[in-house]
C-alpha cells in the first residue's frame, strides 16, 4: 500500500454534547486520552497526521501533531472538519477517523484505499454488518483531496449531512467483517466502561480467591466474584421530590440550613430564663405575652418574666428553658412553678439540633424512603440528584415454555419465571425489557442476547445453563464475552451463569440463572439482587433476621440451604420460623405461601428444635 499518499485526519472538532460538552478527544482512557489511542492506531497507516478540533486546541498540539480548527464557523459537524482537512492536505489522498473510535482497524486505511482504487471512486466509505443490519460509518472515509472544491459548495449551500454530498461524487462502500472495531464512545459512562485499564475481567477478580473451582464454588465466594466484578452505572438525572421515591441518590445531600433554624420549644408551656429558678422555693414570674409557632414574641423578657408558649414557636431572647403547662399554675398574669420541677435547659429544641447547615442530610446511594422525602422538603430542597433508573432485559430459555394466552401442548408448561423475575425487579425499581421466551435454538439464543446487550445495563435469563443443557450456550455466551459457569454449593439453585458480554460497542452484565422455579427466586435473591443494586449506586445489603427453629431440620454440611419458611410469633411472643412443607426446586406454591427463607449456612448440620436460625424477609427485601 502506498501510505505515502494518505494523510490522515482525526475529527475531534464537536461539541461533545452527549458527553455533557467536554472535549471528547481529551477524555482519559485506557492510561492517556482518546485522541492518542486514535493517533497510535492511525499513524502506522498514514503519511502524515494532523487533528481538527475547534476547543482546547493547545492540549490537542500536545499530541504532536498540526491542529487545524473549523473554517465553517458555528461547529457546523464533521463536514465542517473534513473541509479543513481537505484544504491543507498535501498528499492525494485524506482518510478521517473520529477521535471517540480508539480500536479502529489497523487496515482501514489499505482497505479503503484499496476498495477506492477497484473502481476509481472519489470517496469510501467504511460499513460493516451486524445481525443483517448494514451500517455505514460515514466519519471512517478515504477520499481524494481534490474534492475540497465540491465538499466546500455543498457547505456553503447550508449542506451539513456527512452523506450529504455523496450524489455529486462517485461513492464506494467498503465492507469491514469487524465492527467492533468501529464502535465509537458517546457518553462518560460508555467510556469507563470499555477502558480497558478500568474494566476487570473475570479472570483477575477470581484469582483474588485462594481456591476457586467453578464446578464447587461456595455461595459467599460466587457473592464476592460477582461483588468486585459488577460496576455502578454512573448517569445520573435531577427529580423532582416526589418522584425520588424509591430512587437512589447520586450525591451526597448537603442541608443549605439549620434544622431547626431557631431555638425553639418542644412543648406548649412557658419559656424562662433557667436563672429565675430558685432550688428551693417556687418561682412566681409575670407573663407578659405569648409566642405562637410560625409567629415569634419579640420583646425580650426581663428577669422574674416569662413568656406563654406553643411547640414549635422561636424561643424568645434570653430564655432557655420551657415549663409545660401541666406543671404551672396560674393566676392572672403570674404563673407560679414549684422548686425542681424541670432544670434550666429543658424542653428547648437548639436551632441545628437535627441538621447544622452545611452537614450531609442524606449519603449518595441511599434509597429514598418516605422519611428522606419528608427530611428533604424540611431542608426545601425541591429537586435532587439521583441514578438513572437500571435497564435490566429478561428472557425465558425453553421450547417447553409457553406463553400465557398460548394452548399449553403435550409436556409444556407455562412461562412462570418471567413473571417471578419482573415482579422482583419491578420491586427493585428498574426499567425493564421483557423480552419474552426464546426457543432452545443457538441462532435465536444468540439474537437475544445481543438484542438484550445493545439495550440494557444487565440481563437476566432462566433456564438453559444446568448440567444438562445444551453446551451452546456456553459456547454463545462465551464468544459473545467473559462468561464464567458454576455449580454452587447451594440448594436449590446450583447452576449459574455470570460474566459481562458485548455487541456492538455496548456491554451488559448477564445472569443466567437456573430454570426451576424456585431456584430462579433463590438465585436472584441471593445473587443478581445485590449486583443490580449496586450497579443502581444503591447501599441495601440483604439483612438476615434470627429466629427459632419451630422444628427440627435435617441439613449436611457442606453447601448452602434456603428453605422457605413462615416467620410468626410463638406462644412466648418470640420470633418463631416453620418450614414449609415439601422443598422440591419447583414448587412455586410453597414459595407463595412462605413469607421468608431460612439459610442454613454452609458450615451447619441438622439444625434441633429451639436453636437460633438465619432468615431473610421476604417484604422489604426489595
Ligand atoms: P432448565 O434449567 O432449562 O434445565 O430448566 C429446569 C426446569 O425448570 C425444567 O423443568 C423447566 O421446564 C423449568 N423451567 C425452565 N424455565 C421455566 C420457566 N420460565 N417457567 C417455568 N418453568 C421453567
Ligand atoms: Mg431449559
Amino acid at each position: 500500500m502506498n501510505k505515502e499518499s494518505i494523510s490522515g485526519l482525526i475529527l475531534a472538532g464537536g461539541r461533545g454534547t452527549r458527553m455533557g460538552h467536554v472535549d471528547k478527544g481529551l477524555q482519559p482512557f485506557g492510561g492517556t486520552t482518546m485522541v492518542a489511542h486514535v493517533l497510535a492506531r492511525l499513524e502506522p497507516q498514514v503519511a502524515t497526521l494532523a487533528i481538527n478540533a475547534n476547543r482546547n486546541l493547545d492540549t490537542y498540539a500536545a499530541c504532536g501533531v498540526p491542529v487545524w480548527p473549523d473554517d465553517t464557523p458555528d461547529y457546523a459537524g464533521p463536514l465542517a472538519g473534513l473541509q479543513a482537512g481537505l484544504r491543507r492536505c498535501a498528499t492525494t489522498y485524506l482518510l478521517t477517523a473520529p477521535c471517540d473510535s480508539p480500536f479502529l482497524p489497523a487496515d482501514l486505511a489499505e482497505r479503503l484505499l484499496d476498495g477506492l482504487r477497484a473502481i476509481d471512486a472519489d470517496l469510501a466509505v467504511a460499513v460493516t454488518e451486524e445481525n443483517g443490519r448494514r451500517q455505514v460509518h460515514p466519519v471512517f472515509c478515504l477520499l481524494k483531496a481534490g474534492l475540497e472544491p465540491v465538499l466546500s459548495a455543498y457547505l456553503d449551500g447550508g449542506g451539513r449531512r456527512m452523506d450529504g454530498w455523496y450524489p455529486q461524487i462517485r461513492v464506494t462502500e467498503v465492507l469491514f467483517d469487524d465492527a467492533d472495531a468501529f464502535r465509537n464512545i458517546n457518553t462518560l459512562d460508555e467510556l469507563r466502561d470499555l477502558d480497558p485499564a478500568r474494566v476487570p475481567r473475570l479472570a483477575d477478580v477470581v484469582s483474588c480467591l485462594s481456591a476457586y473451582d467453578p464446578d464447587a464454588l461456595s455461595v459467599r465466594d460466587a457473592q464476592r466474584i460477582i461483588r468486585d466484578f459488577v460496576a455502578p452505572v454512573r448517569a445520573t438525572e435531577m427529580v423532582a421530590l416526589r418522584a425520588a421515591l424509591g430512587r437512589v441518590l447520586a450525591a451526597d445531600i448537603v442541608s443549605p440550613i439549620d434544622v431547626p433554624a431557631h431555638d425553639n420549644s418542644a412543648m406548649d408551656g412557658f419559656a424562662l430564663r433557667g436563672t429565675d429558678l430558685p432550688a428551693d422555693a417556687p418561682a412566681r414570674l409575670r407573663v407578659i405575652g405569648t409566642a405562637y409557632a410560625g409567629r415569634p414574641f419579640d420583646a425580650s423578657p426581663q428577669p422574674g418574666e416569662c413568656v406563654r408558649i406553643m411547640t414549635g414557636a422561636v424561643m424568645p431572647a434570653g430564655c432557655d428553658s420551657v415549663v409545660p403547662q401541666e406543671f404551672v399554675s396560674v393566676d392572672g398574669d403570674t404563673m407560679t412553678i414549684a422548686p425542681g420541677t424541670i432544670r434550666p435547659g429543658d424542653n428547648r429544641r437548639l436551632a441545628g439540633e437535627d441538621l447544622k447547615a452545611g452537614s450531609a442530610a442524606l449519603r449518595s446511594g441511599k434509597i429514598v424512603r418516605p422519611a428522606d422525602l419528608g427530611l428533604l422538603a424540611s431542608l426545601g430542597v425541591a429537586e435532587v440528584p439521583v441514578q438513572r433508573r437500571l435497564r435490566v432485559a429478561f428472557f425465558s430459555t425453553g421450547d417447553e415454555l409457553r406463553s400465557i394466552g398460548q394452548p399449553l401442548d403435550e409436556g409444556c408448561v407455562y412461562d412462570s419465571n418471567r413473571y417471578t423475575i419482573y415482579g422482583m425487579l419491578q420491586r427493585l425499581g428498574c426499567d425493564l425489557i421483557d423480552m419474552g421466551v426464546v426457543r432452545d435454538d443457538p441462532q435465536a439464543l444468540e439474537q437475544a442476547l445481543r438484542d438484550a446487550c445493545e439495550n440494557a445495563d444487565a440481563i437476566i435469563t432462566s433456564g438453559g445453563v444446568s448440567v444438562g443443557a445444551a453446551d451452546y450456550t456456553k459456547q454463545i455466551m462465551a464468544r459473545l464475552g467473559d462468561v464464567t459457569f458454576w455449580k454452587i454449593g447451594m440448594r436449590p439453585g446450583r447452576p449459574l451463569a455470570f460474566g459481562r458480554i458485548t455487541s456492538n460497542g455496548r456491554s451488559a452484565f448477564l445472569f443466567g440463572l437456573p430454570g426451576n422455579p424456585v431456584a430462579v427466586m433463590v438465585s436472584f435473591y441471593f445473587f443478581a439482587r445485590d449486583a443490580l443494586l449496586r450497579m443502581m449506586g444503591a447501599e441495601a445489603p440483604l439483612e438476615l433476621v434470627r429466629a427459632r427453629s419451630a422444628a427440627t431440620i435435617r441439613k449436611k454440611p457442606g453447601r448452602t440451604e434456603y428453605q422457605r419458611g413462615i416467620l410468626a410469633r410463638g406462644a412466648d411472643g418470640q420470633p418463631t420460623v416453620t418450614i414449609t412443607g415439601s422443598q422440591g426446586s419447583g414448587i412455586l406454591r410453597s414459595m407463595s405461601e412462605a413469607n421468608c427463607m431460612v439459610v442454613l449456612h454452609d458450615g451447619q448440620g441438622t439444625v434441633q428444635a429451639g436453636e437460633l436460625v438465619d432468615v431473610l424477609l421476604f417484604e422489604g427485601l426489595i
